[in-house]
């Protein structure tokens, strides 16, 4: 018989049973010139349960887990399935060819499970392996705004520069900080994760039209791996800080 555990704190009323949702029917807009052309923030965290995958690690799953054989897809001790929602693989990769440093910051009671399923997990169309995609992972239980410090002081990143897709609402509290958080209470999918960067791009002010100096294309010219971009300009994080907008309150 499987063995029962006790649900981790939440501020949820009502459990949520693991689903997967259908594919989504918005056209891969962050895959034409158009919105490619437009600037990103340089780091882009996901929280893991009901962000990247329909499920909690800790009280849907069962350790050990093993490799399915097909894409997008591990098993559990029991059988049951994990997989991550079906945009996912298609944005984990969009930000990856374009050295944007992307981050888990998840606050599980069962970090070396989540870790396990990444390093199990491969995602289509390359086929390689989840936790390949994530430069950095923040995965313990408590307050968020520890992880985006440790993600702050690990990658020498501004808090303005980061955009966090999460679907509880107690998380943000990064804002403080000054992260974009993006609320996704049924994971994310391609509509979401472009208006959660629309959104970081209204807060600081990288509309069209506008010049933007794009840290992007010159740090991949400096060889940099999405990692201290900033320094590599020779500024300060003070400096970068006075460049952008004060922290942000919403929700
Ligand atoms: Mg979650």
């Amino acid at each position: 018989m499987r063995p029962l555990k006790s649900r981790p704190p939440r501020n949820l009323i009502c459990p949520r049973t693991p689903r997967f949702l259908p594919p989504s029917n918005i056209q891969a807009a962050m895959t034409t010139d158009q919105i490619d052309d437009k600037e990103h923030p340089q780091l882009v965290a996901f929280d893991l349960d009901y962000t990247c995958w329909p499920l909690w690690i800790y009280t849907h799953v069962t350790g050990p887990l093993k490799p399915s054989g097909k894409p997008n897809l591990v098993f559990d001790k029991y059988g049951d399935k994990i997989a991550m929602y079906d945009d996912m693989p298609e944005i984990l990769h969009f930000l990856q060819e374009r050295d944007i440093h992307v981050a888990a910051a998840s606050r599980t009671h069962a970090p070396n499970l989540a870790r396990q399923a990444l390093s199990l997990m491969t995602l289509p169309p390359s086929n390689k392996r989840a936790e390949s995609f994530f430069d950095t992972c923040e995965i313990y239980p408590g307050s968020k705004i520890k992880h985006f410090q440790e993600l702050h002081r690990k990658t020498g990143i501004p808090y303005t520069e980061m955009v966090f897709y999460d679907d509880e609402r107690r998380n943000v509290e990064v804002e403080k900080l000054g992260v974009t958080f993006v609320l996704v209470p049924d994971g994310v999918n391609r509509r979401i994760f472009e208006q959660g960067i629309e959104e970081w791009r209204r807060r600081h002010k990288k509309g069209e039209g506008e010049k933007v100096v794009t840290k992007r294309t010159e740090n991949r010219a400096a060889g940099s791996r999405g990692r201290y971009r900033h320094k590599l300009q020779g500024l300060t994080d003070t400096e970068m800080d006075e460049g952008q907008d004060g922290p942000q309150q919403g929700y």
